[in-house]
Formats: structure tokens, sequence, C-alpha cells
């Protein structure tokens, strides 16, 4: 069998199995979006994770100085959908022979930038030749044990939340690939180039004890839901008329899409935060939204597993998505 026949969360699932990492201070291996390993009074977290040319970005359409930013964007978005605090982070990179210097040191500016403003350090890493542009990062940061928020955790009756909009990053990577200049929708492309990790307020989730999981929507809302699904053993049914949009994306996705929420459901790169919570925790969440300026949204409702994964359409139907989204090899 090929790998395309199980797909990128198949193989996930056989290494999983394969390993089976057990330690007495390990408590979360393979499976969320950090590890997660007891020190003392204290966890460390540690998450990874890779862009590469052709796949991840184009050269055609990605600065390096955006690239650096967002290479340390997306591992900080991991540490914020664990409450997490980020501090240390090593970087390797593979680069080709022909590749101005000028290009490194702006990526670096970019990852500098990031770094200072969520208060990271750089600690180390490796350097190696290669046919296209590899980048990869593995983030360190601290939390609380009684405070964090895994994959698991959700209870049935549980709300399910959404942080600010959805869709918009994957609809302006379409508008970068098809190279169209489209005045007027840079704020999409703007979002895909340079995603802001909800970090700030993954913290206060954690420390205020308002969510029972949580994971940051980096494959699309869909497949992200489901693995939270997944992981606390249980269905949900959310409302489509309720998934954030966001005033560009009602305007562009129409020339993009016969189908309005297709890149809010199943386009990647939001780096929202996606969590359920207590239904007498809709008061706080509210306020803390209004504190931080965030749009928080109610997107469903958690169901008992056997229910799946239902959405309810604007005219009351419901159905179970057979597409969930973006998975590498399939
Ligand atoms: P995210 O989208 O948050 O980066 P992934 O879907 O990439 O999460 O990964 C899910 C889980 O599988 C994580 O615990 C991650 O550390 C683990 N994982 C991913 N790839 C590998 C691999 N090649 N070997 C071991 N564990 C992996
Ligand atoms: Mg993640």
């Amino acid at each position: 069998m090929e790998l395309r026949g199980i797909g990128e969360f198949g193989l996930i699932h056989r290494i999983r199995k394969w390993i089976n990492s057990s330690d007495p201070a390990l408590i979360q291996g393979i499976g969320d979006d950090v590890a997660v390993i007891e020190m003392g009074t204290k966890v460390l977290l540690v998450t990874t994770d890779i862009l590469i040319e052709g796949i991840h970005f184009d050269l055609s359409w990605m600065d390096p100085y955006p690239l650096g930013r967002k290479s340390l964007a997306v591992n900080l978005s991991d540490i914020a959908s664990m409450g997490g605090i980020p501090k240390y982070y090593l970087i390797s990179i593979g680069l080709p022979k022909n590749l101005p210097i000028s290009f490194i040191s702006s990526f670096y500016r970019g990852l500098k930038q990031e770094a200072k403003r969520f208060q990271v350090q750089l600690i180390g890493g490796d350097t190696s030749l290669s046919h296209k542009i590899i980048v990869n990062i593995c983030l360190l940061g601290e939390g609380e044990k009684r405070n964090l928020l895994f994959r698991k955790g959700a209870k049935v009756g549980d709300d399910l939340f959404v942080s600010g909009k959805l869709g918009d990053a994957a609809l302006g990577l379409k508008i970068l690939q098809k190279k169209r200049e489209i005045k007027g929708s840079e704020g999409l492309v703007k979002k895909h180039l340079s995603p802001c990790p909800r970090v700030e307020l993954g913290q206060a989730i954690a420390k205020y004890h308002l969510a029972t999981a949580m994971i940051d929507v980096s494959d699309g809302l869909l497949i992200d839901t489901s693995h939270l699904l997944e992981e606390s053993g249980v269905g949900v049914l959310m409302w489509e008329d309720r998934i954030p949009l966001s005033r560009l994306y009602r305007k562009w996705v129409r020339s993009f899409s016969k189908d309005p929420l297709r890149f809010a459901l199943s386009g990647g790169e939001d780096y929202e935060l996606l969590f359920t919570a207590s239904s007498n925790m809709r008061e706080k969440i509210t306020s803390l939204a209004r504190s931080l300026k965030i749009p928080i949204t109610r997107i469903g409702e958690i169901l008992p597993k056997k229910e799946g994964l239902h959405i309810i359409r604007k005219d009351g139907k419901d159905y179970s998505p057979s597409h969930l989204g973006f998975e590498h090899f399939k």
C-alpha cells in the first residue's frame, strides 16, 4: 500500500502505534498540538512544524521577511492552543547554494521581529544544503499543569467556540496562487502571509479555566474539529450560519467558489483557537472577548460520539460533510 492510501493522519496514527512512547513524566506525547513533559512543579511544552518551498509556500508570492515571521507564528499557535507560554526555539534550515545572502538576512529579520513580539529566544538549530528551501522550527514553552488544555476533555453538552474569522487565509492563498492582483483583497492575502497566533487569548482561556478542550485551526475548521472530537471521544453539531466570516471574505468568496463556506470550513491556516466550554462559562467568555478585542463565536454544541460531525444548514437541514479538508499525501 502507498502513503496516499492512508494519508497524513493515517500515517501519524501508525507511527503512534509503532513507537508507543511511555514515561512517567510524559503527560502528552503524539496526538496533540504540543508534547507535554512534567518538570518539577511546571510542565515543558514542545512543538515542531516544517515549511517546505513548493508545498507550504512559493517564492513567486512569499517574501523572506514574512516567511521568517510565519515560520515562528505557526509554532506559537500550537503553544497558544495549550494555553502555554512560549520561551525558546531552535531552527533548522535547508537552503540551495544559489540563494542570495540578502534572502536569508531578511528571513532572519522576520524571525527576530516575531520572536521579539512574543518574547521567545533563539537557542540553536541546524543548517544544510537542500534543493528547495526547508524551514523547521522546534519551539519550547512552559505551562502550569492544572491550567493546560488538550484536544481531549470536551464533554457532551459543552458549547463549541472559535476565535476570529474563518477562511480568510485560505481565500488569500487562492488569490495569491491565481496571481491575480485584486485591488481591495490585500487584507485576505495578508492573513495568509502574516498570521497572528492567539497566544494571549490561549493563555487567558487556560488561566481562567474557561474551556474543557482546545486546538488551533491550522488545517481547517472541519478537520481540526474532527481531531478534537476524536481525542475527546465525542460528536458535534455546528450551525452553518454562525460560522464567523469577515466582510472581505463575504465580498470575495463568490469569485473563487460556488460554495460560500468552502474556505471557512475546509481551508487551512487561520491559526484561530477552537475550544469547548461548559455552558455556564458563556458570560465569562463574552467578557474576555470584549476585553481582548478578539471576536469569539459560539458555533456548535458537543454531542455523544455516535452523532459524529453534523452541520445544520441555513434552511434547517443537517448533513455530515464527506470532505473535511486538506491532508498531506491524499
Ligand atoms: P499540528 O497540525 O498541530 O502541527 P499535526 O497534525 O501535524 O499537528 O500532528 C499531530 C500529532 O502527531 C502531534 O502530536 C505531532 O507531534 C505528531 N506527529 C506529526 N508527525 C509526526 C512524525 N513524523 N513522527 C511522530 N509524531 C508526529
Ligand atoms: Mg496544532
